[in-house]
Parts: structure tokens; C-alpha cells; sequence
């Protein structure tokens, strides 16, 4: 985060384009699209050394918007990314900023997704195209994808296209666009190949590179939980009620989440509120002095509105978000720890955030410890605690003579034991804060390290796959068939991706025409299968259910010929078993 603040309305966009970053709740621009909307706005190749998480997607989705003749039904910008699940982050990143460009069209093509439907769409002409490079590559052989009107490309996570073996699919892809398009590179990593490619296909590329600067932060505990199993907003609670730490920071990344962060946390009885750029100044100033005050003991806050707050009795900064680099980082974490006292940050970084946190820990030389979430017992132990203080205070500071009296009197009343009194009482007084928990789900979440990449997905299924018990697995149905042109990998991938259920917790998975089936371990959250049933996979919504009364049993190894997946009493096989179908050349 730089000291001299670039504002969105600085940088020459579109008024469409600022319009969707408002309602999107972007504050400020990150140190990456500060450096690289300018230049990319003014035509210029430019290299970024950036990776997941600090804004790199809007940094180069934002200024080529302002690139495409919408009368034009031709590819004028193509990203090409390493893996499927980013193809269709940013495919979803351009229409998100393109909301208010009516007519405006974003394609994501990639290995395992039908050809038929994809040449489909690629005949209606989209703007921009995103794709993975080796399914490119095969439309751009079989003459269904046509770049002469290319104005633009980008190359993300190049240094992951390297690795995963695409570079020779990226460099063959780079010499059939026209020659005066412009370059965008992005890469967390500057290795030789990549280098020559700048070089042999990049004029003149204007090289960013955010710097960090490291400070020691020694009087701050900083602990990270890699995000698996349970949703941001149930982790919170349950460090918020097992951590002691007077007040209390909170970073998201958007004036929205600010907002809803803070609305949920009040709903379960915290006393917090939003701390962002909407509130004028006189309002945060007043914000901030309740903190102080403890009036409240929670702010939830973006980076901005949260610049040089100065607070003594802040004792913990939670990072919600992952910021967006390390001087961010070290900026929010110095909100605690102030005037000499020890202070507690934590972090949460997503699967595929891990190399930020990397990279942080790398610039400010100091370990950030991985950390479990309070587990069960924890958090009952703590309400009980409380409890007993509470009933202690009680206790010793009123008068309860009165109440004493009326014990008496409503035992006579119900003819209730004195200690049957008191547990219905109990009871009644626990209210949204039970005592005593449900037993904690036998729950899976995926702990292997770098998993979220189809390819390690893929051998992890493959090699390392443990004995699966199928009385721990319940079946669940999927609305996406074979006729939608899924394959198995499409529903581990996107399963381990968002339900952070390793690959091989996941039982037999079977494919029907119309529908899929697949066991997943017992006992899912609630809020996982929410998520889940809003996730895509052949551009449908896959709308998850359990099915009740079926049960997870290995599926039957039928001779190959046999199979007819039909309806939906109808056995199938698992895919293992089913008939292939012919594979694409390359599944990127
Ligand atoms: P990326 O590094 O492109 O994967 O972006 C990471 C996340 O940051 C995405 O969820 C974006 O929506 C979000 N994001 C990007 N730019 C901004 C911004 N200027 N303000 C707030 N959130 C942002």
C-alpha cells in the first residue's frame, strides 16, 4: 500500500467501468492497478511480477475493457491461464467489470469442457476470449478460433503455465497473433524461459514490481489459517469467542464486505460496526472514538479507512481478506500491539492464496504460524467460563434476596425440585449461546499442502488414493450430465476447490446422462452445501442435494459394453468403468 493514494476515478477508465468497481465496492485501486492500468490504458506491454490476490485480474481486465469495439464480434483480447478454475475466475472477473457494457461478451474455453458447445459459443463472436493453453491451441489448429483482430493478450500466472508444461503451447500461440498486438504478462516468478519470451515477444515492457519494505513487528503473535471446511464467517466467531483480546480490527478487502461482516457479527450479539470510505469523515472519527471508549469492541475495516488508526486497547487484527501485499500487511497488523503492548494478528489465506503468504513471511523474515481453528470444546469451555463469571459478578454486585424468595415460590408453583428449577433456568438463559454444543461433524477438510491445482488433483486421485470407508460417505446428485459434457476430473475439481474437500475424501462419483452422483464424506456443513450448490461446472449450475436414503457403496465394475447411464433409477457405473470417450488432444 503506497502513501500517495491513487484514486479509481484518477485513472482514466471507462465511466462504465468505474461504475461496476463502485457497485462492486472496490475503495482504492491496489499497488498492482495503480502501477499497471496507465500503462496498459496507454497501450503498453507491460510485465507484472503478481500473483493471486493483489488485485492482478482487474489490473489488466480493467484497462483492456476500454480496448474493444463492441460492433466487432471477433476476439479482441485474449488471457491465456494455467488452469480451468482461473479461466473462469477471470472470464467472470471481465463480466463482472463489464456489467454495465451492454452487449459485451467473455468467453472461457478449456480441456474437459464439449467442443460442440464451445464451437457454439465461439461462433457468436465473443470480445474476449480466456483460455487454458493446450484447448487454444486445438481451436486454433482446427481454425475455430481466429485472432487477426487481436488487439490484446495476457499471459497470467505464467510462471504456473511453465511449470504445468505449457510454455511451448503459449510461445506457438504468441506467434499466430498479430504482431502489433499489445502484452501483458503476469508472473509471480521471473524464470529464464519466461524471459525470453518478454524479450521475443514483448515491446519494450514496462517492468512493475511492487516493493516492500520490512519492519520487525516482534510484540505481535502472527498466526495464519489456511481456509478448508468451514466457511470465513463461522471461523471468525469461533476465534472471536475463544481468543481474549480487548478490541478488535477486522480487514476485508471491500466497502461492501466491511458492511455485511459487521452486520453479521452484531446479529450474533458482538458490538462491531464498518470502518470504510462511504462513512465521512466526521462518522468514522466518531466510530473510532467508541472503539476507544469501548463501546464497541469490533471495527470492520478496508485499508484505507483504517490508515494510521491509533488505538491502545486493540489486541487483535484479524485479516479477513488477505491484503494485497506485504506493506499492507504490515500495516493493518500495526494497528495492534500499539504503545508497547503485545498484540495478536491472524491471517486467512485461501488454498490458492498461499504464495502471498509466502511472500510475506518471506519479506518480513518472520514465520507466520499455521494455526487450527478453537475446536469444539474450546469454544463450550469458554462460554462456560463466561457463564460461571457472569454468574459471579451477579453474585457479588446485586441484591439477590428477591430473587431467592421467588425460587422458593416457583418451586412450590411447578413442584419442582430446586435443581430442576435451576437447569430449566439455565437452559432459558443460555439463549443464542448454547452451553453445550452438537458434537463436531466428522468432517474431512483437505490439509495437503498445494492441492489446487487440477494437476496435482489428478496424480492425488491417481497414486496416493487411501482406502475409501463407504459407511463415512452420503450420496449426493448433481444437475449436470453427460449430455452437459462433464467428466469426472470436472466434478473433483470443482468439489475439491470449493468445498476444500481433498480429492480423496471424495468417493465414487457416476455420471448419467442428466445428472451425476457423488459421495462425499458424512456430515457436511450446512453452509458448504450452500456454497456448493451455486457452483458451475459445464456452465451449469450443479444445484448439490443429498439423496436421502441411498447409500454409498463402490461402484459395480460392469464389462465396459454394458453401460447405458440412464435414468435416474437406472444403475450406472463410475466413470472408471464407463466407456471413454475420445479424450481432447490436451486437457489444460
Ligand atoms: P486477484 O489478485 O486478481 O485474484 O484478486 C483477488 C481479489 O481481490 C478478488 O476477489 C477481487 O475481486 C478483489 N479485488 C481486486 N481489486 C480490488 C480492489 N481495488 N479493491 C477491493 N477488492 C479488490
Amino acid at each position: 500500500m503506497s502513501d500517495t493514494q491513487v484514486a479509481f476515478s484518477d485513472l482514466d477508465l471507462p465511466s462504465s467501468v468505474l461504475k461496476s468497481i463502485i457497485e462492486l465496492g472496490y475503495e482504492t485501486p491496489s499497488p498492482i492497478q495503480a502501477a499497471c492500468i496507465p500503462l496498459l490504458l496507454k497501450g503498453q506491454d507491460v510485465l507484472g511480477m503478481a500473483q493471486t490476490g493483489t488485485g492482478k485480474t482487474a489490473a489488466f481486465a480493467l484497462p483492456l475493457l476500454s480496448r474493444i469495439d463492441l460492433k466487432l464480434n471477433k476476439p479482441q483480447v485474449l488471457v491465456l491461464a494455467p488452469t480451468r478454475e482461473l479461466a473462469v475466475q477471470v472470464a467472470e472477473a471481465f463480466q463482472a467489470y463489464a456489467r454495465h457494457i451492454p452487449g459485451f461478451h467473455v468467453l472461457p474455453i478449456y480441456g474437459g469442457q464439449s467442443y460442440t458447445l464451445q464451437l457454439k459459443q465461439l461462433r457468436r463472436g465473443p470480445h474476449v476470449v480466456v483460455g487454458t493453453p493446450g484447448r487454444v491451441m486445438d481451436h486454433l489448429d482446427r481454425g475455430t478460433l481466429v485472432l487477426d483482430e487481436l488487439k490484446a493478450m495476457v499471459l497470467d500466472e505464467a510462471d504456473e503455465m511453465l511449470r504445468m508444461g505449457f510454455i511451448d503451447d503459449v510461445e506457438t500461440i504468441m506467434a499466430k497473433t498479430p504482431a502489433e498486438r499489445q502484452t501483458a504478462l503476469f508472473s509471480a516468478t521471473m524464470p529464464e524461459q519466461i524471459r525470453r519470451i518478454t524479450k521475443r515477444y514483448m515491446r519494450d515492457p514496462q517492468e512493475i514490481k511492487i516493493a516492500s519494505k520490512t519492519t520487525t513487528m516482534e510484540n505481535i503473535d502472527q498466526r495464519c489459517w489456511i481456509v478448508s471446511g468451514v466457511n470465513k464467517l463461522d471461523a471468525l466467531v469461533r476465534i472471536l469467542e475463544t481468543e481474549d483480546c480487548g478490541g478488535i480490527i477486522i480487514f476485508a478487502r471491500t466497502k461492501t464486505a466491511t458492511t455485511e461482516i459487521a452486520e453479521k457479527l452484531e446479529a450474533r450479539g458482538y458490538a462491531a460496526a464498518a470502518l470504510n470510505g462511504d462513512m465521512n469523515q466526521q462518522l468514522r472519527e466518531r466510530t473510532v472514538q467508541r472503539l476507544k471508549d469501548a463501546k464497541l469492541d469490533i471495527l470492520v475495516a478496508t485499508d484505507v479507512a483504517a490508515r494510521g488508526l491509533d488505538v491502545e486497547r486493540v489486541g487483535m487484527v484479524i485479516n479477513y481478506d488477505i491484503p494485497y501485499d506485504t506493506e499492507a500487511y504490515v500495516h493493518r497488523i500495526g494497528r495492534t500491539g500499539r504503545a508497547g503492548r503485545d498484540g495478536k494478528a491472524i491471517l486467512f489465506v485461501a488454498p490458492r492464496e498461499r504464495r502471498l503468504l509466502k511472500q510475506i513471511e518471506q519479506a518480513t523474515r518472520q514465520p507466520i504460524k499455521q494455526m487450527d481453528l478453537p475446536s469444539r470444546d474450546m469454544v463450550q469451555n469458554k462460554r462456560l467460563e463466561s457463564f460461571r463469571e457472569q454468574i459471579t459478578t451477579i453474585f457479588n454486585d446485586e441484591d439477590m434476596a428477591v430473587y431467592r424468595e421467588l425460587i422458593d415460590q416457583l418451586a412450590v408453583d411447578t413442584e419442582l425440585e430446586t435443581l430442576d428449577l435451576a437447569s430449566a433456568l439455565l437452559y432459558m438463559a443460555q439463549k443464542e449461546k448454547p452451553l453445550i454444543l452438537p458434537p463436531e461433524p466428522e468432517f474431512k477438510p483437505r490439509r495437503d499442502k498445494d492441492s489446487d491445482r487440477d494437476s496435482d488433483r489428478d496424480s492425488d486421485r491417481g497414486a496416493k488414493r487411501e482406502r475409501i470407508n463407504y459407511a463415512d460417505l452420503d450420496v449426493y446428485r448433481m444437475e449436470v450430465g453427460r449430455n452437459d459434457g462433464v467428466q469426472v476430473k470436472n466434478i473433483v475439481g470443482a468439489i475439491a476447490n470449493e468445498a476444500d474437500i481433498n480429492s480423496r475424501h471424495i468417493g465414487d462419483i457416476r455420471l448419467f446422462d442428466d445428472y451425476s452422483t457423488v459421495q462425499l464424506p458424512k456430515g457436511m456443513p450446512v453452509e458448504v452445501l450452500q456454497q456448493l450448490k451455486g457452483v458451475f461446472i459445464c456452465r451449469k449450475k450443479i444445484d448439490i442435494s443429498l439423496m436421502e436414503g441411498e447409500i454409498a457403496r463402490p461402484a459395480p465394475r460392469k464389462p465396459r459394453t454394458e453401460f447405458k447411464g440412464k435414468g435416474r433409477n437406472e444403475r450406472g457405473s463410475s466413470d472408471r468403468g464407463a466407456p471413454r470417450k475420445p479424450r481432447p488432444r490436451r486437457d489444460a
